[in-house]
């Protein structure tokens, strides 16, 4: 699951000239509720592989696999090695495999940080003192601004904590900084809320409006694990699909994390007791050099063929991500972030359900189309991939059921995201069908719907792969058991996994797939 994905796109959304979304969805009628047919045999998940799949997927053998490194072609091998013993078909361009051509995108030694007052320049050390964020979804930022410093406070207008930053300010060609997380005096539920990125990226929209020229986001509180997501991008490169494989994207003036330090030129002199809004008197120039390095990745696509003639050239499409965030820089004795949930757990869910489908005597109607994507990390580029270069036809993808995160937190909940959050209802009869699945099991799981919103300050429904999937219309279940401390640590290990849930996860999104595979009408909304 990524973070830093929302943060453009909901700041996009801010900014009235640039519409990123369909506006709120349309009330639909409640759509009749589907109940599922149970399917005759439901094959066992044999817990004792899938527990030695995730060992080794998650051990540093696979160091994190980072999308467009060896580590990531090696985890996609594991997959395919495990798909050919359980007997599935391949179904990528290159057997199991569909290659996605990348650029890394490496900052070149003439990229420049520098903060001049008067005559005396000082320079700010990239991944230390700034990290760039250079794109995020479908949107560029600038590779170059320069300005008068303003610096505006927290950018919040929030009387109940006296705040009205913005006010009176003249952002227009400026380089605005701003501290993004919450003032001291916020109490904790506030705090929590400030450092969202829906709540962020509201913040750079009006900074947005206000005509800026560049953005300075202070990373403090929650925020310092956004900088160190993007410095580490900066080490190893930003990856992006490759050259003319992009749509052509807007581009946005230049955003950038910096670490705040007391004494730093791009903060008031008096700062952290001084944190009014004012003019620095200070300027910023900034200039990057971007040099690019093609390199490739690989999908795992995987086909169990349905037995119904006609259904079966339509496919219920499973996913995870067999990418993570690779080595990080400077952490500590571990440097290795294994991704057992993160998506380990997916992954390996889902080789497990292929598994005990391939074995079962009974095949479904409907084909089952497995994808495990690369590159969900560097910004879902795996599955957008996927989607504008199918396997097989899109249109024939009835419905796709995604994986990430599954195997950590309470035993009996579990989220479900897309029902509700999906515009225009496109999503909720395949949420009640999910829903009659989970009830009918012996013992079912406690749904928590409160990410399955559109209003959500954490932003979810953007933030894995499915979204790329519900963009192109296709009705969209996401099923994750949620955020905990480890995520995005090099502490997310193996030896925190549920098992038992994990398994039971599994169980429910094979039990979905069959219910959708084995109906005959496509899961659509009531239109
Ligand atoms: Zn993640």
């Amino acid at each position: 699951m990524r973070r830093l994905a929302t943060l453009l796109f909901v700041m996009l959304g801010a900014c009235s000239q640039t519409p990123v979304s369909d506006p709120a969805p349309a009330p639909v009628a409640a759509p009749s509720t589907p109940t599922a047919a149970p399917p005759t045999v439901v094959p066992p998940i044999d817990v004792s592989a899938l527990r030695a799949d995730l060992t080794l997927f998650a051990s540093d053998a696979f160091q994190g696999r980072l999308a467009g490194t060896p580590a990531a072609r090696r985890a996609a091998e594991f997959i395919a090695e495990r798909l050919t013993a359980a007997g599935l078909e391949p179904a990528g361009d290159s057997g199991f495999f569909q290659r996605v051509p990348l650029s890394r995108q490496v900052f070149a030694p003439t990229t420049k940080f520098l903060v001049t007052s008067r005559g005396r320049a000082t320079e700010l050390k990239l991944g230390e003192d700034v990290a760039p964020i250079l794109r995020v979804g479908d949107y560029h930022t600038q590779l170059s601004t320069e300005g008068e410093l303003v610096f505006a406070g927290y950018a919040l207008s929030v009387p109940q904590l006296n705040r009205n930053d913005l006010a009176g300010l003249n952002l227009a060609g400026k380089v605005v900084v701003f501290l993004g997380g919450a003032p001291p005096n916020a109490d904790s539920a506030t705090r929590a809320r400030l450092e969202s990125p829906e709540q962020l990226g509201q913040r750079l929209g009006a900074i947005l409006n206000g005509g800026a020229a560049g953005i300075v986001i202070m990373a403090v509180g929650t925020l310092e694990d956004d900088f160190d997501a993007v410095a580490s991008e900066v080490a190893s490169g930003a990856l992006e699909l490759g050259p003319g494989e992009q749509e052509p994207s807007r581009v946005v003036p230049m955003v950038m994390f910096a670490r705040p330090r007391s004494g730093s030129p791009l903060l008031p002199s008096g700062w952290p007791a001084d944190d009014k809004p004012q003019a620095l008197g200070r300027h910023l120039t900034a200039r990057i050099t971007l040099g690019r390095a093609q390199t490739e990745s690989y999908n795992v696509v995987a086909l169990l063929r349905g037995r119904d003639p006609a259904l079966s050239r339509s496919y219920v499409a499973l996913g995870a991500h067999l990418d993570h965030i690779g080595v990080q820089p400077a952490a500590g004795r571990d440097s290795i972030a294994n991704g057992a949930d993160d998506d380990g757990s997916g992954s390996m869910g889902l080789v497990a359900i292929a598994r005990a489908l391939a074995a079962s005597p009974e095949r479904p109607r409907r084909s089952l189309l497995f994808v495990w994507h690369t590159g969900e990390e560097a910004g879902m580029l795996g599955s957008e991939w996927f989607v504008t270069h199918p396997t097989v036809p899109i249109d024939s993808v009835v419905a796709q059921l995604n994986a990430d995160m599954i195997g950590r937190n309470a035993p009996d909940s579990l989220m479900l995201v897309g029902p509700r959050a999906a515009p225009n209802g496109q999503s909720r009869v395949l949420g009640a069908l999910v829903d009659s699945v989970n009830t009918a099991l012996p013992r079912p799981f406690t749904i928590n719907r409160e990410w399955d919103s559109p209003d959500h300050p954490e932003q979810i429904y953007l933030r894995s792969d499915h979204y790329s999937y519900a963009k192109r219309g296709i009705p969209i279940v996401f099923y994750t058991t949620g955020l905990h401390e480890d995520y995005h640590k090099v502490t997310d290990e193996v030896s925190k996994i549920d098992f038992d849930k994990l398994t039971r996860v599994s169980e429910l999104i094979m039990r979905s797939a069959l219910a959708v595979a084995n109906r005959t009408e496509r899961p659509r909304s009531g239109r």
